[in-house]
């Protein structure tokens, strides 16, 4: 037999006086002037931490490459060391290590000295799941994610990042970041301003 539940009828207190409606009011009026844990974005843009895993980029030989790792794969690979330029040994890791390995488009060319160079690195980020396989996979630590989280494009051509794209990339986040100590948040002003209302309040 199929128990029926009747709901307790208002008082003719709460009727008259709205009670039910006040106490929803109370709550709202006091989260109102709490103050805010959100951020007015994109007028106020938060500065994402170092690890943060956005937009690709190509680190580029700058002195600071990973030793003896990356010395040992440019010369096992013959690749030409160009200051200003990426760090790429043309060894396909990422693509290998990349669920959607379609997505990368990767050629290296030769020099007339006998090294080689990468010439394409394309990647088409509308297939990416943004998941850093490939990045792990990288191991003269080239090819990486930055801190760049608007990512927005007006056109599918503009959704492939290619070879002087993932450079410029690099360098300016290098130039920015790249000695910045390696933590999770950006800065504690930033944490505190996020998180510090909604962390537990313990004892
Ligand atoms: S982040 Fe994942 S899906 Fe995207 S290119 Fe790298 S390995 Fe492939
Ligand atoms: S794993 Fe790194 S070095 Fe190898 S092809 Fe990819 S980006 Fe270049």
């Amino acid at each position: 037999m199929v128990k029926r539940v009747f709901e307790k009828p208002l008082s003719l207190m709460e009727r008259v006086l709205f009670l039910d409606f006040m106490k929803g009011l109370s709550i709202t009026i006091r989260q109102a002037f709490k103050r805010t844990i959100t951020t007015h974005y994109p007028y106020e843009k938060l500065k994402p931490p170092k690890r943060f895993r956005g937009f690709f980029g190509h680190k580029v030989i700058n002195g600071k490459e990973p030793q003896p790792a990356f010395t040992e794969w440019v010369e096992r690979f013959k690749i030409a060391v160009e200051p200003g330029k990426s760090r790429c040994v043309v060894c396909l890791l990422c693509k290998r290590a990349c669920p959607v390995p379609q997505l990368f488009e990767i050629e290296g060319e030769k020099l007339p000295d006998g090294k080689r160079r990468v010439s394409i690195f394309n990647m088409n980020m509308m297939l990416c799941t943004f998941c850093g396989f490939c990045v792990d996979a990288c191991p003269v630590d080239c090819l990486f994610q930055s801190d760049i989280h608007e990512t927005a494009s007006y056109s599918r051509k503009d959704a492939v990042l290619d070879l002087s794209t993932l450079e410029k990339i690099g360098k300016d986040w290098q130039n920015r970041r790249e000695d910045e100590p390696d933590r999770i948040w950006a800065d504690d002003n930033a944490r505190m301003r996020l998180w510090y209302e909604n962390s537990p309040k313990l004892g």
